[in-house]
């Protein structure tokens, strides 16, 4: 099978032909239909964070099940599914009282130290990003790695599930609790803010601010909910939220970049008793400074991770609020693209061009 790899960071990617086993006892291979470029795997290629190389990328993705393992109950061959790096142990504290995504044990789903690689390449091993390694044609991950979902939701619109969507919408839904008639602050309005801000418009957010320095983006955030549009590059995003809030702030903030100042100005716009939730992937070496004073009055902050979901739960009510007209995934996908393009599927995303190019597979 055809799979994009990754063999040093800072790198590119190159198309490559692999071996995959079949599946093992809680195993499952999935012939993958569509495969989403997320701003996650951009991380790893620039080195900016590390994963074992060689290493087929790749975590966005769905596809058809094409054979189980002899343990294998949840699904069959012919089962829509989407992927998920949330692979859950689901015997760990966390897992059991309802929080899988940050599952103490996921090791525990990869294969034995001796048992024989899942992919391999001229029979050395080859790296699965994530547990998945999705930008490829096929995937062998364990059982607790896929979601099942409806046939009727398209492959290319599914995939964008599999990251994105999850982490957006899990951040208002599931980490912060956003309710009706809340007031919100979304900075970036990538994939993963645009999916807050259709989140927070769902949760019945009253006011929903939206904070990018590219126009394009901005404006996109306009037709997902957002009420008040904020270029940073032209005004100070902190200073108007307070103003456009008679001083008060706002009661959710979310920081979707992954940048220490915008995790900072989403602290200071919060209102009493707000809470700011840090949704962006930073780097071993970023600190974030906070105001000490601004604690007081119960201001809080807190990490999520990938949308704190229960992905096999969450993952069919997204693609059932999608079917029911209620959720805009088709104005995410911003150009298919084959295997072979996927470099410069991620040229445009540096470039700001897209919020998701989706990898499509016949
Ligand atoms: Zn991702
Ligand atoms: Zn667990």
């Amino acid at each position: 099978m055809r799979a994009a790899v990754l063999y040093e960071a800072p790198g590119t990617l190159e198309i490559e032909n692999l071996s995959i086993e079949k599946p093992a006892a809680n195993e499952v291979l999935v012939r993958i239909k569509a495969s989403g470029l997320c701003h996650t795997d951009l991380h790893f290629m620039q080195g900016h964070l590390k994963t074992a190389l060689p290493a087929v990328l790749g975590h966005e993705a769905s596809g058809v099940v094409e054979a189980v393992g002899s343990d294998v109950t949840y699904v069959a061959p012919g089962d829509h599914v989407i992927a998920c790096l949330s692979v859950f142990c689901g015997a760990c504290e966390h897992c059991l009282s309802g929080s899988p995504a940050i599952c103490e044990n996921p090791d525990s789903t990869n294969r034995a130290q001796d048992a024989p690689p899942r992919i391999t390449m001229d029979d050395r091993p080859v790296g699965q990003f994530m547990r998945l390694g999705a930008f490829a044609e096929q995937i062998l991950v364990h059982q607790n790695a896929v979601a099942k979902v409806s046939r009727d939701i398209p492959f290319d619109r599914a995939a964008l599930i599999g990251c994105g969507v999850t982490t957006g919408l899990g951040a208002v839904f599931n980490t912060a609790r956003v309710e009706p008639g809340a007031t919100v602050a979304v900075f970036g309005c990538g994939a993963i803010g645009l999916n807050v801000i259709q989140g927070a418009y769902l949760a019945g957010a009253r006011r929903i601010f939206a904070i990018d320095v590219n126009p394009d983006k901005l404006s996109l955030a306009g037709n997902f909910g957002a009420t008040d549009l904020c270029n940073a590059s032209e005004h100070d995003p902190v200073a108007q939220i307070l103003e456009a809030t008679n001083n008060k702030g706002v009661t959710y903030s979310f920081e979707a970049i992954g940048h220490p100042s915008a995790a900072e100005q989403a602290f200071m716009c919060l209102s009493k008793g707000g809470t700011a939730t840090i949704i962006g992937l930073m780097g071993a070496e970023d600190k974030v400074q906070l105001s000490g004073l601004h604690f007081l009055a119960e201001r809080k902050v807190q990490g999520c991770d990938m949308g704190s979901n229960r992905f096999r739960i969450d993952m069919p009510k997204y693609v059932q609020l999608y079917l029911d007209g209620r959720l805009n995934l088709d104005d995410m996908v911003s150009q298919t693209i084959a295997l072979e393009d996927i470099n410069s599927g991620f040229e445009a995303m540096i470039e700001g061009q897209t919020v998701r190019s989706v990898i499509t597979f016949d």
